[in-house]
């Protein structure tokens, strides 16, 4: 990893590791309990306690929402059922008829979502290539209620820069949010840098063990997070306690874990680049990327996601992913096990295919999420791959 990121703050991975720690249960439990009841009696008579309904407020779920929260430097949290669930209550603060500037790359899922409410007139939805500065001021020109930004984007790792785009967007009365799932609050705290609004799937890096579907929202001011805490509850979109007790769980190995992926990910993304038949590799820790500098800038680890296009395209894909032991062909990221995706058929498959291609989504396009295995393993497993993709490129390709 560059020298020149800035380091973890101590007390930043004090307060992960330390995550709903003594938490104050009279039973001076050092690990928090789990509160699975759906609802809690009253005192008496018109006498509520401190929650009623699960839906509206649980304890083991307020001890996750408050660390998310401190972590990103916000003012509260809200734990959600999913990613998606966070995006979707989010988008509620849009009123009917508003406009969303949201990147043309962005998350699949999200531009399924944001499409289908521009279809149905219920928001207006401009999607733009947050990499090209004049269409970002154009865009932001004219007012807007919310504008979207997902950096590192998916699979591309398109950066950028939150403080920038954050200034433009606020100066023009928009909602700033950011969606931070790829770096987590460990490698990188967007509220710091201007934003009003973070969004997570926690399913990712922040429960790091692919056993839980999770989502959270942390605002920036008091006002807009009980707006948020609002429309979660309307909703029904609040996350399950279960869920929220095993999310809390991953949170303290956060910064150990991140070290990890981190030092695998920049590893094999400097191998990567020097293979024959790897045609490109995007990877914000190589100095080739084009968002290299903002993310030295702006992040404190450059991620765990590598991404390479392979000479041969979708045959040479189907020869890459078949035989890989060390990752599984699967959807998602941010677990401690490798995993590889092909956007084109996997996790983009929801865009068009015109949608895909002006989003720079070819058809030889591998996303790789590096997991904290042993790096000789992955590296090994990777080399073999490459070298079944370049079996079934014809001859005159491999000669060129
Ligand atoms: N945001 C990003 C950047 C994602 O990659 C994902 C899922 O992959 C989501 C949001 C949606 O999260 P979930 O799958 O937890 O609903």
């Amino acid at each position: 990893m560059s020298k020149s990121l800035a380091k973890d703050s101590a007390s930043q991975v004090t307060q992960t590791v330390r995550a709903g720690i003594e938490c104050g249960d009279p039973t001076g439990c050092v690990v928090p309990p789990l509160h699975l009841s759906a609802t809690f009696a009253f005192r008496g008579f018109a006498d509520k306690r401190a929650y009623d309904y699960t839906r509206s407020g649980n304890p083991t779920r307020d001890l996750l929402a408050e660390a998310l929260s401190e972590l990103e430097r916000g003012e509260g949290g809200v734990v959600t059922a999913s990613g998606m669930a966070a995006i979707t209550v989010v988008g509620y603060l849009v009123p009917v008829g508003g406009r969303i500037v949201a990147p043309h790359d962005c998350y699949g899922g999200t531009y399924r979502l944001f499409e289908a409410w521009r279809q149905r007139g219920e928001r207006q939805v401009e999607f733009i290539d947050f990499g090209d500065e004049s269409a970002v001021r154009a865009a932001l020109a004219r007012p807007a209620a919310m504008v979207w930004i997902e950096t590192p984007s998916n699979p591309l790792l398109r950066i950028t820069d939150i403080a920038a785009v954050a200034a433009q967007a606020r100066a023009g009365g928009a909602l700033v949010v950011v969606d931070n799932t790829f770096l987590s609050p460990g490698w990188q705290q967007p509220l710091t840098l201007g934003a009003d609004i973070v969004v997570h799937s926690t399913t990712k890096y922040l429960n790091g063990h692919s056993d839980v579907v999770g989502g959270a929202v942390v605002a920036r001011d008091r006002a807009v997070h009980e707006q948020v805490a609002w429309w979660a509850n309307c909703l029904g979109l609040t996350g399950a306690p279960f869920d929220s007790y095993l999310t809390l769980r991953g949170l303290r190995t956060l910064h150990a874990r991140l070290d990890h992926h981190g030092r695998n990910a920049q590893s094999l993304a400097e191998w990567l680049e020097v293979q024959s038949n790897v045609r490109q590799v995007w990877y914000p820790g190589l100095s080739s990327h084009t968002g290299h500098d903002i993310a030295r800038r702006q992040q404190r680890g450059y991620g765990a996601i590598v991404t390479l296009e392979l000479d041969g395209g979708h045959e040479a894909v189907r020869a890459f992913v078949s035989g890989l032991t060390c990752f599984s062909l699967a959807e998602s990221l941010g677990g401690v096990e490798s995993l590889v995706a092909h956007p084109a058929t996997m996790t983009h498959s929801s865009m068009d295919p015109q949608a895909r291609t002006r989003a720079g989504l070819t058809d030889g396009l591998i996303r790789l999420s590096v997991g904290i295995e042993a790096l000789e393993d992955l590296r090994a497993d990777l080399a073999r791959a490459l070298a079944r993709a370049a079996s079934v490129l014809p001859r005159t390709a491999l000669s060129a």
